[in-house]
């Protein structure tokens, strides 16, 4: 059912491209939106229409869509040495330099890194090395892992069994051996009566029952994001993660914290874990560690896992995993030229100067008669639409709400993601305060439209 103009742009994407996590009905009634080219915070399609892009890519597009640096870090680099891989003991000067950087920056004293080429693999290959590790241990029942509901922690099989949402049952996932706790969003599940301070007890105590049920020693680890990303934005509730560490520390279970969104700046400090005060034993990291410039993904072990995998790999002589492209020279150069633009050019200062606008702004937004809360942190934020604020309870599913809040704001010239019924906000690291108050004057506009509708 392709009704788009012949040899349209959107017909031609239509015909010879699949799509991933996107609403076939909005396909067929709009079209693919087809990008050429970007200019800060802003995307320009092939009718040169101009978007101001509120959610940065995929979280991830964080200097904007042309920094110069970057681009030159990744020509220089093309230029000098365009790939090489990091098997059989070899690896680029590049990779070297990365991982050093990586630990420096880093809560670790000391540790070392891993890399892939996604954020889904690194959590892969994490569950990888805690599987390895029952092998070398002696402990070969350690294979589960705990997540939580609402986790999103990527999609190969693996991850996609470690992420928390219905829709993996299409596939028959998750596995056996993955476990789903529950959500810390203390607006949507608190009970009735319930203190945030008595939900977070509820939710360690859920984990400790699951740990006593499960057995203590068939849990290789447990995996969360410090602020959920794709499963709607959800800050942890009050005391959440020293909660839930004090738990896994008594069962000696490793924490990985999933930074793939939340590391280097979102949250306005470097690592999600720091916002929240708490030290994992490894960090997962996608995404901004490229500013979107290249596809790379990092698994940084702190030292005690450093020194098990160490062991293990040596019991056996090597680590037997990697991709071809692990380490990749010029994702590593343009990493490094990221970490250095995010930390050292002013982004992170610039996320802490406009968190109090961007709070402000949904504050505002929230204020509607059909947003249930606003959350977030940092540059991060969600605003929850319901049919009753009173009540929290969500509009009829086949309204599809935050789909055409999501439509109606690319109207405006605001490209903004639906997610349940919740509209998400994270834009570039890089925005202005104008460019701040453009993106909440087209959301609002949007969503006066739409609840004029259905509100
Ligand atoms: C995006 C994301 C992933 C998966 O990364 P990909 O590069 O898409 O494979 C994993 N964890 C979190 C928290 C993410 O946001």
């Amino acid at each position: 059912m392709n009704k788009h103009a012949p040899n349209s742009w959107e017909a031609r994407a239509d015909e010879h491209s699949f799509y991933g996590f996107t609403d076939l009905p909005t396909i067929d009634d709009r079209g693919a939106i087809v990008l050429t080219h970007g200019n800060g915070p802003y995307v320009y399609d092939v009718h040169g229409r101009e978007y101001l892009d509120g959610n940065s890519g995929l979280w991830n597009m964080v200097a904007g869509f042309d920094h110069k640096g970057m681009a030159e870090a990744a020509k220089a680099q093309y230029d000098r040495f365009p790939g090489y891989h990091a098997f059989f003991g070899r690896m680029s000067d590049q990779t070297v330099m990365l991982s050093e950087k990586l630990i420096e920056v880093s809560p670790f004293e000391r540790g070392k890194v891993f890399y892939t080429n996604s954020g889904s693999e690194a959590n892969d290959t994490m569950v990888k090395m805690l599987w390895m590790l029952g092998w070398a241990e002696g402990t070969p029942q350690k294979r589960k892992i705990i997540t939580r509901i609402n986790g999103y922690h990527g999609v190969t099989a693996v991850a996609a069994s470690m992420t928390g949402k219905p829709y993996n049952h299409v596939f028959g996932l998750p596995f056996d051996e993955f476990i789903h706790v529950g959500c810390p969003h203390y607006w949507r599940f608190g009970h009735d009566g319930e203190t945030e301070a008595e939900f977070t007890a509820r939710l360690a105590q859920e984990l400790e029952d699951t740990i006593q049920k499960e057995g203590a020693d068939t849990i290789a680890g447990f995996f969360a994001e410090p602020v959920m990303g794709a499963g709607g934005v959800i800050p942890p509730s009050e005391g959440y993660f020293q909660a839930i560490q004090k738990v896994l520390k008594k069962h000696n279970i490793p924490l990985i914290s999933d930074e793939v969104i939340t590391g280097f700046g979102r949250t306005g400090e470097t690592w999600g874990c720091q916002t929240y005060d708490f030290v994992p034993d490894v960090i997962i990291s996608s995404k901004n560690l490229t500013a979107g410039y290249f596809p790379m993904g990092a698994v940084i072990l702190g030292p005690e896992m450093t020194d098990r995998m160490q062991a293990a790999s040596e019991k056996f002589d090597e680590f037997p995993h990697g991709f071809t492209a692990s380490g990749h020279p010029v994702g590593c150069a343009v990493a490094l030229k990221a970490i250095d633009v995010i930390m050292n050019e002013g982004l992170i200062d610039n996320v802490r100067t406009l968190t109090p606008l961007f709070e402000e702004g949904m504050a505002r937004i929230a204020e509607h008669k059909n947003i249930g809360e606003w959350r977030g942190k940092g540059l991060m934020g969600a605003l929850e639409a319901v049919a009753d604020k009173n009540t929290k309870e969500p509009f009829d599913g086949s309204l599809s709400v935050s789909e055409r809040i999501a439509n109606a704001c690319t109207d405006q010239g605001l490209i903004c993601r639906p997610l349940g019924q919740a509209i998400v906000l994270c834009p570039a690291f890089i925005l202005t305060p104008s460019q701040m108050d453009e993106m909440f004057g087209k959301l609002e506009k949007a969503l006066d439209g739409v609840f004029a509708e259905v509100g």
